[in-house]
């Protein structure tokens, strides 16, 4: 059974899958010659004045998401010739952070992908520019096509004398009020249910009436399995919009209270959507939702992504259905299900998934036929493949979760992805780039497992659990404690690294020979504050009342000069007296660099260098750059002294002297903005 000319295709819904089904059959059918009709009826809308230059502009409420666009989305977008203007735009994503128990693993978004994120109706309440938003984007885009726009909640389904099905519908007026008493109808010779999982929000998926019209179309039609998400709002002070801005977090877990096991925060100019999925959010019944984001956002966890005392607003929230699993019939004849109604992948990228479904339907349609045979062979093979790769996705979750909310597990994930960061040009980076596919949603859960399983990243992970109990032994040694300290990143790209080692080479003039020096390092931490104000803190090194900087077994005080003046000197005693050296304060600039230089010991000639750089504002990067060289000695037992020092040199115990200290300085510092 074909479509022919004049037919009418009825889409319920106006959601992506429904702007999405519409653009592919009319692109498709227009190069087929087929000249079919397309009518969408989407429940909540307002239509602007016809003159306006968007039509469908307002979007009542909003389709209960958190309007994160993947780069598979956005690409996908693109190819079909949907490009999103600056208005839809409410945040360009440049990073993902996953915020595990031991430190945040951030992950860049590659030059050649792009990441959004949109608000996908008018809410929250009060927002600038409410009318553009993503859904209605996608339907404008469909009416440009040639579809047609009807504003109507469809209530019921019948059956014509042909054996079509008619669609029962109540107009809506502008501003969501029904339009008129009497029901309409329309006649469609193919019918596409696109509704979504979220007909009557909050109540359970048993109680949905709306089930019973999709069965009279789709025999047999039981909805997929859903899970209960909590999704809100926040307004953010103005100032904080800059400290977020292009930044993504995931947090996989939440408090002996409060059991989340999945949680997003996604700037978007002055709010923030925090979306929460987990045991606590399951429960909700008994629990009221803005008690749990409050809880949700006083998260010690949470509030170390925010700065200390940011003052956040709870404006809009709900706990809407999310799609998990797969409906168990998709087609009846002339007709099928689409978007969340049918399949979402799990936990992630639900619009993509929308996209993947409407547009398998509507190849089927046009290239198979709408009787329930030729839909059944060419449209449910692919809801079956995407339905298997979520059983993929639940180990994926499920082993996720278990490392990041595991601090000693993740600490050992920390050391992979950093040693790999550190060492591995960013092509060869395996680890970073199974965690980036897993968290944007750019690759299949299989091949995501696949990837965590191959044995070069079982070979990276047994060295991050060698390098982790090296560094935990070193703290127990030098006696530094993590108790009430925010850990987060200090280890540099390599690409950044070589870029600004040449700079340091070339601000510090060091006094050892060119080339490689027997120690190089290099740390470095964003800190949410004025460049200023971290130079001031750096003038307290060496203060014998500083709060940095003070292991067990090293003494490190000013013995002369004044504190970020040229001439500054700083004596470091070791329990050996040949490892003791000082180092000299020889050039700064103001609020930005400190280059230090070692004026006695083995290391001297060496440069230790502090370099301030803002960021946004708020927002500025601290680095460090230490480099020194060993002179061989003269007498032949000096020279195998220092030979086998200098092979034997510890330089790693450096390196966690100065991310603990790293870590404790920007604790203090935004502290102290607060
Ligand atoms: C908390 C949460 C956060 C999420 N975050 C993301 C994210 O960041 N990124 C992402 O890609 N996905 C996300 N998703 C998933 C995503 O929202 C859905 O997968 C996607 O919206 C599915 O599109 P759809 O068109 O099938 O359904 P919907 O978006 O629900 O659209 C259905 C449309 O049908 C209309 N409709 C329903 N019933 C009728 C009726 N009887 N008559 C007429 N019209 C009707 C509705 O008004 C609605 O416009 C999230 C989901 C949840 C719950």
């Amino acid at each position: 059974m074909e479509l022919k000319n004049k037919d009418t295709v009825v889409v319920v819904g106006g959601g992506p899958a429904g702007a999405f089904f519409a653009l592919h059959f009319l692109r498709l059918s227009k190069v087929r010659g087929l000249d079919a009709r397309l009518v969408i009826i989407e429940k909540r809308g307002e239509t602007g004045p016809p003159e306006s230059a968007h039509h469908l502009s307002c979007r009542e409420g909003c389709n209960y998401c958190a309007g994160g666009l993947s780069p598979k989305l956005t690409e996908a977008l693109e190819q079909e010739g949907l490009f999103l203007p600056e208005d839809i735009i409410a945040g360009v994503i440049r990073s993902l952070t996953i915020h595990a128990h031991w430190k945040n693993i951030e992950l860049r978004v590659p030059a050649d992908k792009k990441m959004y994120a949109v608000f996908r109706g008018s809410r929250p309440k009060g927002r600038v520019n409410r009318d553009r938003n993503f859904d209605s984007f996608l339907l404008e885009k469909a009416r440009e096509a040639g579809a047609q726009v009807i504003f109507g909640n469809v209530y019921d389904l019948g059956c014509s004398e042909g054996g079509k099905h008619l669609v029962l519908y109540q107009s809506i007026k502008s501003g969501g009020e029904p339009g008129e008493e009497t029901g309409r109808t329309i006649e469609a010779d193919f019918l596409v249910l696109a509704g979504g999982v979220n007909q009557s929000l909050g109540q359970p998926m048993n109680k949905t009436p709306f089930w019973d019209v999709v069965r009279k179309a789709v025999p047999g039609y039981s909805p997929p399995r859903v899970r209960r998400a909590l999704i809100c709002e926040v307004e953010i002070q103005a100032e904080l919009e800059a400290f977020l801005e292009g930044e993504i977090y995931f947090v996989e877990y939440g408090s002996q209270t409060l059991k989340i096991e999945m949680s997003s925060l996604i700037p978007k100019g002055r709010y923030i959507t925090a979306a929460l999925l987990g045991r606590s959010v399951d429960d909700l019944g008994s629990r009221d939702g803005l008690g749990l984001i409050k809880e949700y956002l006083d998260l010690p966890q949470i509030k170390r992504i925010l700065p200390f005392g940011a003052s956040m607003r709870p404006v809009c929230l709900c706990a809407p259905n999310m799609t998990v699993g797969a409906a168990s019939r998709t087609v009846g004849e002339r007709a099928a299900v689409v978007g969340d109604m049918a399949w979402a992948r799990l936990n992630k990228d639900g619009i993509y998934s929308a996209y993947l479904t409407a547009s398998a339907l509507a190849r089927a349609v046009l290239e198979a036929g709408i009787d329930g045979r030729s839909l059944r062979a060419a449209y449910v093979p692919v809801i079956r493949q995407l339905k298997r790769d979520n059983s993929f996705g639940r180990v994926l979750f499920m082993l996720n979760r278990l490392v990041f909310a595991n601090p000693t597990l993740s600490r050992i994930l920390y050391q992979a992805v950093l040693t790999e960061r550190k060492k591995k040009p960013q092509r060869a980076r395996r680890l970073a780039d199974t965690l980036w596919k897993m968290a944007s949603g750019d690759d299949t859960y299989r091949a995501g497992l696949r990837a965590m399983f191959h044995p070069l990243a079982v070979w990276s992970i047994a060295g991050g659990l060698l390098l982790t109990m090296r560094n935990f032994l070193t703290e127990q040694f030098f006696g530094l404690r993590w108790h009430r300290l925010g850990r987060y990143p200090t280890g540099l790209h390599k690409e950044d690294m070589e870029a600004k080692r040449v700079e340091f080479l070339r601000v510090g003039r060091p006094g050892f020979r060119p080339g490689r020096p027997a120690f190089e390092s290099m740390y470095s931490i964003t800190v949410k504050s004025e460049p200023g104000k971290i130079f001031r803190y750096l003038g307290t090194f060496g203060d014998g009342n500083r709060k940095y900087f003070k292991p067990r077994w090293l003494q490190v005080e000013r013995i002369g000069g004044r504190p970020n003046e040229p001439g500054s000197l700083i004596r470091y005693l070791t329990p050996f007296r040949f490892l003791d050296f000082q180092v000299t304060l020889e050039s700064r600039v103001e609020d930005k660099v400190l280059v230090y230089r070692v004026k006695s010991g083995f290391a001297e000639g060496g440069i230790l260098i502090f370099d301030i750089e803002k960021e946004k504002s708020g927002v500025a990067g601290l680095s460090i750059y230490v480099a020194f060289d060993i002179a061989p000695g003269k007498k032949w037992t000096e020279k195998i002294f220092w030979f086998l020092f200098r092979y034997f040199f510890p330089g790693f115990v450096h390196d966690v002297l100065w991310n603990h200290s790293l870590c404790q300085l920007k604790d203090i510092i935004e502290k102290d903005s607060a």
